[in-house]
């Protein structure tokens, strides 16, 4: 590894408040589509008639619930091409050792929690809690998939609610407040597989005030120069060398 990378590194090492902000680059890297599948535009529009933007509106899921969840199960949970990354177990090492005090995500699977991570806000909140409108029970995403058409709750009988936040929604205060704060309370900031110009991040990173943010992504892209220090790559492999992390 290179210079630059041990220089990012010294930075972790020496730093007692890490808040990580983590993209839609990592869901790339993880093999999953997202909320809004970007990279199968045209498979889904050609799927479904409408893009995934349109169907994870609030409008697209009171007009047409059954399609909805047909995206929900076959594109946004579609595990096919899910791989193995290090980045959740390093983010869950490093959270350990009480380095990272907040990791912040527009991710909704709760991939850092599965791999130990405690501290994780959000954003657009999770496909493992989806929630009965009338009795407020939670189901996860195993629920949603082998649900039989649309998903109901097994006491009440009625169509869940998704457990993230569709267009046309407002983001829940709570957690962007939560983000915020951590986001402005940070020494270091290490910002993973983000477009540092996209309207939600550029409005998150605004709260940070240091000289200590950490860019990795997998290439340049405009608006980069705003973080202190840059990597590109493979986020998994950059983030596991720069944490020191060693897969036990
Ligand atoms: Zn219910």
């Amino acid at each position: 590894m290179d210079s630059k990378l041990d220089k990012i590194r010294e930075v972790i090492r020496k730093a007692q408040n890490i808040v990580l902000v983590s993209g839609s680059g990592v869901i790339d890297e993880t093999g999953l589509n997202g909320i809004r599948a970007e990279k199968i535009v045209y498979d889904v529009e050609e799927k479904y008639g409408y893009s995934g933007d349109e169907i994870v509106s609030s409008l697209f899921f009171s007009r047409q619930v059954d399609k909805f969840y047909d995206y929900y199960k076959n594109v946004i949970l579609d595990e096919s091409k899910k791989k193995p990354v290090t980045v959740y177990k390093a983010a869950a090492a490093l959270e350990k050792e009480g380095k990272l005090s907040t990791i912040v995500t527009r991710m909704i699977y709760g991939s850092y929690q599965k791999a130990g991570c405690k501290n994780v806000v959000e954003l657009y909140g999770s496909a493992e809690e989806n929630r009965c409108p009338i009795c407020g029970k939670i189901f996860d995403s195993d629920y949603i998939r082998e649900a039989e058409g649309i998903p109901r709750c097994d006491v009440c009988g009625v169509p869940l609610r998704p457990g993230f936040t569709l267009f046309g929604e407002l983001i829940d205060n709570g957690r962007l407040t939560k983000a915020s704060n951590a986001v402005e309370n940070a020494e270091v900031l290490i910002v993973a597989g983000i477009s540092l110009n996209s309207a939600t991040w550029a409005n998150m990173l605004r709260y940070y005030g240091g000289n200590k943010m950490i860019l990795i992504n997998d290439r340049e892209k405009t608006g980069d120069e705003r973080a202190d220090y840059r990597a590109y790559g493979n986020i998994s492999e950059i983030f596991g060398y720069v944490t020191d992390f060693k897969d036990k």
